[in-house]
């Protein structure tokens, strides 16, 4: 049971919710723990999840490195391709649908701002250009060289050999016939076209410049310090606005008053929360207006 402090940050939680003129979602990797996937939080975290580099001595920063497609390509692919098939055949947990809830039952607008990239916003039904993918998508692919600007829908099976987690086989780019890689920042990574992360990022804001006026809510969930993008992003847009940090964190959930921590899985916070807004304690009035318009560039 919850402690009576604790039920009142989340009573907190819902009247910002239903008080928010625009809600931001700011997700990192602990997003899609509920659904099962891995967060590779640490490096113990990262060899649970793939057992098999263990014995090789390898991290997830030295594999999530674009010179293994140089070097190694089927290593490399080996680790994308079942990474790609894992996002695929996984379905997001019950939270997204909560969140999808929140913004299309009630007069109220959002933008999806992600360092996720295994585009499972997307795929719980939040308009495309209602999302920002800071770290780039698993579901584009782009030439590793490149030859080109071209990024292209990522459509091909990576089939990954599970006793040794090499691809058998791996995209090629259809310009100049070399390897193809995913369309996501790496470390060190110097060859990541970034330009369909930079149209998402001009629609957020446009978005955030049109909703400067109204208050905000910042729901940010599952972003760890160890690589700080959303955190960071979340942070900035609270200094220079209105807007009131919401944050869900099992472990990292530290923030000052007036923003709210709490200490929670992703699913277990938003449960809770959508729990308190439906019991219509707070007088939350529920509208059936579709909202997520979004003003394009
Ligand atoms: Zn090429």
């Amino acid at each position: 049971m919850p402690s009576i402090g604790n039920q009142g940050v989340y009573e907190d939680a819902a009247k910002i919710i239903r008080s928010a003129g625009a809600i931001i979602i700011a997700a990192g990797a602990g997003m899609g723990v509920d659904s099962g996937l891995p967060d590779f939080r640490g490096v113990d975290g990262f060899w649970r999840a793939y057992p098999s580099y263990q014995p090789l001595g390898i991290r997830f920063e030295e594999l999530a490195n674009p010179r293994h497609f140089h070097d190694d390509p089927t290593l490399a692919w080996g680790f994308y391709g079942h990474r790609l098939s894992l996002y695929r055949q996984t379905s997001p947990h019950r939270g997204f649908a909560i969140l999808l809830a929140w913004a299309t039952q009630r007069n109220v607008e959002c933008f999806v701002v992600t360092s996720n990239v295994d585009g499972h916003f997307q795929k719980a039904g939040f308009p495309r250009d209602g999302i920002h993918e800071v770290h780039g998508s698993i579901h584009h692919l782009q030439c590793l060289e490149p030859c080109s600007s071209q990024i292209w829908p990522n459509e091909e099976d990576v089939p990954v050999d599970p006793e040794t987690m090499r691809a058998t086989r791996m995209p090629r780019c259809p310009r100049c016939g070399g390897i193809a890689r995913p369309n996501i920042l790496m470390f060190g990574d110097w060859a990541w076209l970034s330009a369909r992360s930079d149209r998402q990022s001009v629609r957020l804001a446009h978005f955030l410049d049109g909703h400067r006026s109204i208050s905000q809510a910042i729901l940010e969930i599952g972003a760890g310090t160890a690589v700080a993008t959303i955190r960071y992003f979340s942070e900035r847009l609270a200094a220079s606005s209105r807007a009131r940090i919401i944050r869900i964190n099992p472990r990292e959930s530290e923030i000052e008053r007036p923003h709210l921590a709490l200490s929670t899985s992703a699913l277990n916070a938003l449960e809770k929360i959508d729990a308190l807004l439906r019991a219509g304690s707070l007088g939350l009035v529920w509208g059936i207006r579709p909202c997520l318009t979004v003003v394009r560039p």
